[in-house]
């Protein structure tokens, strides 16, 4: 992500000079100009002078269709073709990025920290330095060496007798029958099971429908110092029978003591995979929030649109999903539900009891007695209630307009399993300086450089070593957001949410970090919105962008951005057919 190739300029081009001849695209009056490259360039004029049709209609239309002639056909062949524009020759024109004013993407799951890159490289950071905690009882995890190991075991147990265990299976059903053969195959004929002590038998087994869990009892030992090295090669034993972790528990009783190669909870055993920067992608199935698919909302049935007038009866269509009573199964249902409660089908929705509306909306565990109808017995059904039967319609109904009709009654919530962070539980249990990735997703930019640049001083040296490459490009690119003005939009941001001169803003930040040089930038009024201050900090950042070896054309009415450019160009005099001339150029403090 940090190197892109360099971009080369193509031989024919003169060094210093962007030059355009007979540019007549749209209002231009064949146009001539001279630009000098690898400086600020502004176009200015009034409002359809032409400063567009120059600068997006014929430099970077001709600068996108050159690389496209660079494709092969077989490429151009799916990217079509695009028009030349009406200009006679355009030398000195190097490769062109336009920085528009777009919405950057309608993807839910596009965030500002994923089109920065910002995300990418905190996933780093968080799956090479952070410190798991475990998600049981928040204890720091730890990882032992199996030379470790075997060292606490004689410290800790000195002169006692103990069962050295590897873990099998760890809260998990079934009845294990073929992994009791495989254990008793291995010459191992005791086992501890859901915490019991077992001898083995063949055809073994437990019952199938209850969580459990199974340790292999692979040897018994007696810890004394001489024994060292016969202690090391039982831990190694074990630890490769428990694919890494095993455990150690006094002959006598007592809890065990868990031992892990990974990461592991010293309490409860509980190991984590070691981390990979997936872990931490809510667009990735290993990091996402279950719940909510790592969208970090939910879709849950709104009350209020179920019974949006209380002053309509059940019978009338007082509950909205449900409309008017007629003859069918769930009408039947509902109906049943008020009679057996002695309530009028014709009393107001508003005026039901809480408990008998939330019988309909949410259903009860005892099946609804029917009503007998023309002598026949109505029998008893069970009834899942209003909303259960909306949410299975959203998620599940295969007709797209019964799909939509359910979703009209829901509405968009924080997810409640990841509070809106998007990952899953155990992503969120590696913290640095003793935050989350989620955390840090929802500070604003402005704080989270704040609180990146005191995290330094809360690494360990071996942390700090790991963390170095990442947290300085995290820095670098925040740096650039806070350069435009961006200090106030948080990571977790959605990009649909983001106007488009913050969008474009995003980009030019995102541009500036991919440090290309010799491309010819071109943008549309980047000031538009800006406050004084946070002009001042665009202007230097495309300043910035120039310094760094690039040209940048800014269109722009802008008075500081023209007084700060290198060369200024005047199109117009006027609008439409009055406009379309190169009115006046030069440095601005020369010719304006
Ligand atoms: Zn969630």
């Amino acid at each position: 992500m940090a190197d892109q190739p360099l971009v080369h300029p193509s031989p024919d081009q003169r060094q210093d000079a962007l030059v355009v001849t007979g540019a007549a695209e749209h209002n231009l009056k064949s146009v001539d100009v001279e630009l000098p490259r690898n400086k600020l360039v502004v176009f200015t004029g009034v409002s359809g002078s032409g400063k567009s049709s120059l600068a997006f209609d014929t430099l970077y239309t001709e600068g996108q269709r050159r690389f496209l002639e660079t494709l092969s056909a077989y490429a151009r062949q799916f990217l079509g073709g695009l028009k030349r524009p009406d200009v006679e020759s355009i030398t000195g024109l190097s490769p062109v990025v336009a920085i528009e004013q777009k919405t950057v993407s309608k993807n839910p799951r596009s965030t500002v920290g994923t089109v920065t890159e910002l995300h990418d490289f905190l996933r780093l950071l968080y799956a090479r330095a952070a410190d798991a905690y475990s998600l049981k009882t928040g204890e720091p995890m730890v990882r032992y060496t199996d030379a470790q190991i075997a060292e606490n075991i004689l410290t800790r147990f000195e002169g006692q007798k103990l069962l050295l265990l590897a873990p099998m299976v760890r809260g998990r059903k079934g009845h294990y029958r073929e992994l009791f053969e495989q254990i008793m195959r291995q010459g191992y004929l005791r086992a501890r099971i859901d915490g019991e002590l077992v001898e083995l038998e063949p055809g073994h087994r437990v019952d199938r429908y209850k969580v459990h869990d199974i340790e292999a009892v692979v040897d018994r030992i007696v810890v004394r110092a001489q024994d060292e090295a016969r202690i090391l090669k039982s831990v190694q034993t074990a630890l490769s029978l428990g694919k890494g972790s095993m455990a150690v528990m006094a002959m006598d009783g007592g809890e065990p003591v868990h031992f892990s190669r990974n990461l592991m909870c010293p309490t409860t055993g509980l190991a984590y995979p070691d981390p990979e920067p997936n872990l931490f992608s809510f667009n990735s199935p290993y990091g996402a929030c279950p719940t909510c698919n790592g969208l970090g909302k939910v879709a849950q049935v709104d009350p209020a649109t179920l019974v949006p007038d209380p002053k309509v009866s059940v019978k009338k269509g007082g509950i909205a999903p449900l409309g008017k009573l007629k003859d069918n199964l769930t009408s039947r249902i509902v109906e049943a539900i008020l009679v057996n409660h002695g309530i009028a089908l014709t009393t107001p929705a508003g005026e039901i009891p809480e408990a008998v509306m939330g019988e309909i909306l949410y259903g009860s565990d005892k099946d609804v007695k029917l009503q007998d109808r023309g002598g026949v017995r109505g029998g008893s059904v069970p009834f899942e209630g209003m909303v259960a039967a909306i949410v299975r319609s959203a998620e599940k109904a295969k007709s797209v307009p019964l799909r939509r009709w359910a979703q009209s009654f829901m509405h968009r919530v924080t997810c409640p399993s990841c509070e809106g962070s998007r990952l899953k539980p155990v992503s969120l249990q590696f913290k640095l300086g003793g935050r989350d990735i989620g955390e840090l997703g929802k500070m604003d930019l402005l704080d989270l450089a704040a609180f990146l640049e005191t995290l330094d001083g809360q690494l360990s040296e071996r942390q700090a070593t790991i963390a170095k490459a990442p947290l300085k490009e995290v820095r670098a690119r925040l740096g650039f957001l806070l350069d435009v003005g961006l200090g106030y939009l948080s990571l977790d941001r959605p990009t649909r949410s983001i106007s488009g001169g913050e969008a474009q803003r995003i980009r030019l930040a995102t541009q500036i970090g991919s440090r290309l040089t010799e491309v010819l930038y071109i943008l549309d009024e980047p000031s538009i919105g800006l406050h004084q201050r946070d002009n001042r900090k665009l202007i230097d950042s495309l300043c910035a962008l120039r310094d760094a070896g690039n040209s940048v054309l800014v269109v722009e009415h802008d008075e500081d951005m023209m007084l700060a450019s290198d060369h200024l160009v005047d199109i117009g005099p006027g609008a439409g057919v009055h406009g379309g001339q190169i009115v006046a150029q030069g440095p601005p403090d020369q010719h304006f």
